[in-house]
């Protein structure tokens, strides 16, 4: 034992980089030291786990794996099946010659939101109609732990893209139009990561836990400023403009430490983010002194050429001399692997560029605490979706409704809604759908339809749930008005909205309401009182039915505590969510925003009326 003993301490003097008590710097050095080109080159691969096994990992040193949107290791997957498959990729990494751990990262972009069962946090839109970045914070909080009870340390979030044009499918995921707005909530990092204490780079030695991820701010730069909100395009704009737009919230979450930063597919004035070396290393690097890795998009160096992958060899030599440390390959790493080798031996990329890459690499994992505590355990497992995550989600919800328009004047408003009345109508494609109300990037990477995909409260059950004993509530997807008139209903509720989408997929040129919705605004609202609920991920063509409406509220994309919409709407909490964008009244006039010389909304940003609890008549 003594001899066992004596060895081990000799090791560990031996292998510095293992030795916790090391300052960051001198781990750093000591392991970067002892690298080959190969393991080097390993460390800055990430690969999705569709291709990942502990002999990939072994066998190229993979210094990272990845779920892309909605790749589960199995359908209903529980966090036992998720550490379980996690630890197995580490187990591989683990045992190459030098031990070093892998990172695993998943889109927690509203929650742990691959995942069955984890709570489903309403969208980044939602969250900045809150104005509360406290409340952010708190559910960076609870995203980490519902990320770590799956194994997973590292989360590709927050976007913090300013979305400047609602025709763009990543609107959603931009917490508002307004810089100011995104730089406030970039709070949510250290919810994500803890408060990293200011030194952190410079060698003071910092173990996150087990509680804590990784954070990633996205899209670097400019993503939100396409033209027409094209996805991936090009943003055209001076750099007083993409300075005092798109990159403020850069610099909030470089203060707050964030450990990585994310590239964007779009270019900017012509010039391809991804190849973009001025704006990476320049600036990004050098000037913020970001000591984080820089992380490429999903086959983000591919897309340096257009068509995609149509000279890789330029492509790796572009991404990693522009700065980019680390690859999302995510499947033909080979090809990466023996690509970039090939152009480091011809000293086309510089070893030092190398160099520069794997430190920054280790250090994230060396501050997340992955060399101490590399495999998860089952721990934390009822964190995932646990009740006081959803009270959380369901606060977050009540905070991000924004009512519109509340009755023909402020002496009779409609809203709250008595929760005793005779018989009322619940209508719409979106009251009764799970997948509806949580949108795009959950479970799968578009998202999905129906009650049964996760679990959560869809809204109508929520309102059924907050009426008195005696209401009765019926629910018709799409009534005709011959139906809503000839019964005498008290009130209706109208829930209606976008189908989800992610990305590309999501962008649109007419920002219309999905299915039937105007039809069962029409019918619905021409026979009685109602009250239109919109899930959307943006401002939506609303102007020709407002007259109809007696009273409006967008929900955005609330997630899966549908209960949050029914506290409000019932008056057991008051409206007091703010427009997070301009409203339109007409496509035409995009993009619009606020501070625009044209500017002429249907509603300002900033709107949002607001009532207070309790008020509510005691029946129509
Ligand atoms: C998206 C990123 C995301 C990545 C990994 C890409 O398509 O642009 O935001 O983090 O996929 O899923």
């Amino acid at each position: 034992v003594l001899l066992h003993y004596l060895v081990a301490m000799a090791e560990a003097k031996h292998l510095r980089y293992k030795d916790s008590k090391q300052p960051l710097n001198t781990r750093i050095k000591d392991l970067l030291d002892r690298m080959t080109l190969e393991e080097k080159i390993g460390q800055m691969v990430q690969i999705e786990r569709n291709v990942a096994s502990a002999e990939v990992m072994n066998n190229y040193f993979i210094g990272s794996v990845l779920s892309g949107g909605g790749s589960v290791p199995k359908p209903k997957a529980t966090a036992k099946d998720w550490v379980d498959m996690i630890n197995e990729f580490q187990k591989g990494a683990l045992s190459t010659r030098l031990g070093i751990p892998m990172i695993y990262g998943i889109d927690a972009v509203h929650g742990n939101n691959n995942v069955y069962n984890a709570t489903i946090f309403p969208h980044n839109v939602g969250l900045g109609a809150t104005r509360d970045p406290q409340l952010v914070k708190k559910i960076g909080e609870a995203t980490a732990l519902e990320s770590r009870a799956t194994g997973i340390p590292y989360v590709f979030a927050p976007c913090i893209a300013v979305c400047r044009d609602p025709r763009w499918g990543r609107c959603y995921e931009s917490y508002s139009e307004d810089h100011k707005v995104v730089q406030a909530m970039t709070e949510i990092i250290p919810g994500l990561q803890g408060d990293l204490p200011a030194n952190w780079s410079n060698g003071v030695p910092y173990v996150a836990g087990n509680k804590k991820v990784a954070a990633c701010a996205k899209h670097f730069v400019g993503d939100g400023g396409t033209t027409k909100g094209i996805n991936e395009d090009n943003t055209v704009a001076n750099r007083h403009e993409l300075f005092s737009i798109h990159m403020p919230a850069y610099y909030n979450s470089i203060i707050k430490g964030v450990l990585t930063v994310m590239v964007s597919y779009s270019s900017w004035n012509g010039e391809k983010m991804h190849a973009n070396r001025d704006l990476i290393t320049g600036f990004l690097k050098n000037t913020l002194r970001f000591k984080g890795f820089v992380i490429s998009d999903w086959e983000g160096i591919d897309r340096i050429t257009s068509p995609p992958h149509a000279n890789y060899t330029f492509s790796i030599e572009a991404g990693v001399n522009a700065g980019i440390d680390m690859i999302m390959i995510p499947h033909n790493y080979t090809e990466f692997i023996d690509g970039l080798t090939l152009l480091v031996k011809k000293n086309v990329i510089p070893m030092s560029r190398i160099d520069d890459a794997v430190k920054r690499i280790l250090r994230v994992k060396f501050v997340m605490g992955l060399f101490e505590n590399p495999l998860a355990d089952y721990s934390l497992a009822d964190q995932l979706g646990s009740q006081e995550h959803r009270e959380l989600a369901r606060e977050a919800v009540r905070k991000s409704l924004v009512l519109l328009k509340n009755g023909e004047n402020v002496d009779k408003p409609i809203l709250p809604l008595p929760k005793k009345a005779s018989k009322i109508l619940v209508a719409g494609s979106h009251a009764d759908n799970l997948g509806y109300q949580c949108g795009g990037w959950t479970i799968q990477w578009q998202g999905q339809s129906g009650n049964n995909i996760t679990t959560g409260t869809p809204i109508l059950s929520a309102i059924k749930n907050a009426v008195d004993k005696e209401t009765k509530v019926f629910y018709e997807e799409n009534p005709s008005l011959d139906y809503v008139k000839s019964n005498d209903f008290s009130y209706a509720i109208v829930i209606v909205g976008e189908t989800p989408y992610a990305e590309t997929n999501g962008d649109s040129l007419n920002l219309t309401i999905s299915g039937h919705g105007y039809e069962t605004i029409d019918n619905v609202c021409s026979g009685v009182k109602c009250v239109v609920v919109l899930i959307t991920g943006r401002p939506i063509v609303i102007q020709p039915y407002l007259e109809k409406i007696e009273g409006l509220v967008d929900d955005w994309l609330p997630g899966s505590e549908g209960s949050g919409v029914a506290d409000v709407l019932f008056g057991d909490y008051g409206f007091t969510g703010k427009l997070p964008r301009t409203w339109f009244k007409t496509v035409d006039q995009l993009p619009m925003n606020v501070g625009d010389s044209h500017y002429d909304p249907l509603f300002p940003f900033g709107f949002g009326l607001t009532t207070e609890a309790h008020k509510a008549t005691s029946e129509y």
